[in-house]
């Protein structure tokens, strides 16, 4: 038997981030996961964006989220002798007057003048339908998600603490924490959808969104210093290349592309861009997103040796990096109240629909 403190199910963003905090407080982790494709964080385009961009208005916590996002991937970069996050700020497309009145009277009236740092003249750029302006936001940024996990996979096959497998609930016995041929003090699934198949986790409000992303090249434009948003974001990559998403799917949780999702895509590119465009590669996968859109983080309530860190939502990316410095502040015994580890909360869903 090999015995560690924590064994963390999933490497996704969340499991990722959770063991990289465990193991910088001096914990020894093992962690497990499988690489199963349509994994949320393999698909996503990675945008840290700390606005709400239909009612313009600062997303939930993201004065706190963003600095400790930013902080956190630069640390991790130099861990790991990698470059995965760029800070690019967002451009506004407006698809209408009354919208831009909008975006305008909230600039000057409220706190947003801390999140929009321009305005653009209608026709402003010859490559984009802009004829009712555009706003900057700023500051947002880009991690290549996909660069960030292959790093720290490669980092933690390197430390020897990565198990390459489906996690077989079969072999694990909870009284023990014994999984195998690990044993552990304590163990937290970060599965992401997946979660749902958990036997002890299965009854949590999750609700997954499937969600379809494009490869496009621009011939005409190598690249642009902003990531464009009007519906759909296109998100600049280098070379005329660009990343566009994202699609909403409640019902169909597969990893399929669907001709419904290309066709809303295509369409919302051709209402971004003045210029020709092709469709180089797409992909498809689901986000943990939650009933209620909060976080499911926490103990089991009646096995309290047993985690989850799961419901990252669609924002995963933004608000993964504190929370899981949250988390593992919990798991490592501090006695503070954290508002984002609400046990009554979570613990309630079990009373309600065990
Ligand atoms: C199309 C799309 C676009 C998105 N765009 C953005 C964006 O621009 N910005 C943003 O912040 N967020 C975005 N998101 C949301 C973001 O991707 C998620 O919030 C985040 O990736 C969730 O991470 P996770 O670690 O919880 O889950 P996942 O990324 O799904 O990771 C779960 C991991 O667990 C492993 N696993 C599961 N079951 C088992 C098992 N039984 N045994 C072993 N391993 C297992 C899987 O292999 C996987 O590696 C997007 C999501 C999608 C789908």
């Amino acid at each position: 038997m090999k015995t560690v403190d924590f064994i963390v199910v999933g490497q996704g963003i969340a499991g990722t981030l959770l063991a990289f905090d465990l193991i910088e407080a001096r914990k020894s982790v093992a962690i497990i996961d499988v690489n199963l494709k349509a994994s949320a964080t393999r698909v996503a385009a990675g945008m840290i964006n700390p606005v709400g961009m239909k009612r313009c208005v600062p997303s939930h916590n993201s004065h706190l989220y963003f600095p400790k996002a930013i902080e956190r991937y630069r640390q991790l970069e130099q861990k790991l002798d990698a470059n995965f996050l760029k800070l690019k700020s967002i451009l506004r497309l407006f698809s209408n007057k009354s919208l831009k009145n909008e975006w305008q009277i909230k600039f000057s009236n409220t706190n947003m003048d801390r999140y929009i740092s321009r305005f653009f003249d209608d026709n402003t750029f010859s490559a984009f339908k802009d004829a009712n302006g555009s706003a900057v936001v700023c500051p947002a940024a880009h991690i290549d998600l996909q660069t960030f996990l292959d790093k720290s996979r490669e980092h933690f096959k390197t430390e020897c603490l990565l198990l390459e497998e489906r996690f077989d609930f079969s072999k694990f016995d909870p009284k023990e924490i014994s999984y195998k041929f690990l044993k552990s003090n304590y163990i937290i699934f970060c599965e992401g959808f997946r979660i749902k198949d958990n036997p002890y986790f299965k009854t949590l409000p999750l609700s997954p969104t499937k969600g379809e992303v494009m490869t496009i090249r621009i011939p005409s434009l190598e690249t642009f210093d902003k990531i464009i948003s009007k519906g759909v974001y296109i998100l600049p990559l280098g070379n005329h290349l660009y990343t566009v998403g994202a699609t909403y799917n409640h019902t169909d949780i597969t990893d399929e592309l669907t001709s419904e999702g290309q066709a809303f895509l295509r369409d919302k590119i051709s209402d971004i861009l003045s210029v020709d465009f092709e469709v180089i590669s797409s992909v498809a996968g689901v986000r943990p997103t939650v009933k209620d859109r909060k976080t499911l983080i926490g103990l089991h309530p009646n096995y309290h040796k047993i985690g989850v860190f799961n419901g990252l939502g669609t924002r995963g990316a933004l608000q993964g990096p504190s929370l899981s410095a949250e988390f593992s502040a919990v798991l490592l015994g501090d006695q503070k109240n954290y508002q984002n580890i609400d046990n009554q909360r979570f613990t309630g869903f079990f009373g309600v629909f065990k």
